[in-house]
């Protein structure tokens, strides 16, 4: 018999949505959200294998989940995402423009969105939206459930009012803090890779993201959650000392996701507006 109980997280009398990053940086990301009854991951770019272990560290039940959702076609988002659709019979969830574009095989089911235009999965209400990024068809997300939001966007090359419009009034945001400038400009990345990350196609500086966060904080905001950060290129500890000045009008729980470690679960309670 197992050692751990392998369960969903308390089951939601008293909470709208869990939220646990898996992974999150170039080596691969992955996103778990549930409502208790409804379970999906957003992308899941590292190995099925590590994916699950990740999942089972938390005491989540990889047999509970019930959608992949896909960012984008990039292999840092979707290493796993036909493996775990057929090993778990799970549909995935992508933009109706790169479907083709997605190395993921056969897989159980494709179900295609628009970018714009909200679905749901059972009771979870999800709103992709066109993000700046060079791949096809890149979206954020928005999940939402009995008034509890959570917004979704790494890999973005440049803040948008597209982008600020869909990520208002989260209660959790998980936003792109990929690089330092000066590390950036500084380091030892050829000089075509340092202008592609710093392009509008690329990937946030802890600047920009500041900035996003300034304009996107208000009172309901409880939880961020920076997100993609360069291993070369930045470090947790220039993120939060960054991204901390933007929160000026809140006091949400500011957290650094880990390429190597999973993040703990987050809950969203009940009852709570923006
Ligand atoms: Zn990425
Ligand atoms: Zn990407």
């Amino acid at each position: 018999m197992a050692k751990l109980e392998l369960q969903r997280p308390r089951q939601c009398a008293d909470y709208n949505l869990a939220v646990c990053v898996l992974a999150s940086g170039s080596k691969g990301n992955a996103i778990y959200i549930s409502d208790g009854l409804t379970a999906i991951l957003i992308d899941a770019g590292l190995s099925a294998t590590e994916i699950k272990r990740r999942l089972k560290s938390r005491g989540l039940n990889p047999k509970d989940l019930n959608a992949i959702l896909v960012s984008h076609e990039h292999s840092d988002h979707v290493q796993a995402v036909g493996v775990l659709s057929r090993q778990l019979k799970l549909p995935v969830y992508l933009s109706r423009n790169i479907e083709k574009k997605v190395s993921m095989g056969s897989v159980h089911e494709i179900r295609t969105f628009n970018s714009g235009s909200t679905f749901q999965i059972e009771n979870l209400a999800v709103h992709p939206f066109a993000v700046s990024h060079d791949a096809v068809d890149p979206v954020g997300f928005t999940i939402g459930q009995n008034g509890s939001r959570i917004g979704v966007a790494t890999d973005l090359g440049t803040v948008t009012p597209h982008l600020k419009e869909n990520l208002r009034h989260c209660h959790l945001l998980i936003l792109e803090a990929n690089h330092d400038q000066e590390m950036l400009i500084n380091g030892p990345y050829p000089w075509y890779l340092k202008r592609r990350i710093q392009s509008h196609s690329g990937h946030l500086s802890n600047g920009q993201s500041k900035r996003l966060l300034m304009e996107l904080q208000h009172k309901g905001l409880e939880h961020v959650i920076m997100a993609h950060l360069s291993q070369t290129n930045n470090t947790p500890q220039k993120v939060l000392a960054e991204v901390s000045e933007a929160l000026t009008r809140c006091k949400p729980r500011l957290k650094v996701a880990s390429q190597y470690r999973c993040g703990e679960i987050i809950y969203l309670k009940n009852g709570i507006k923006p």
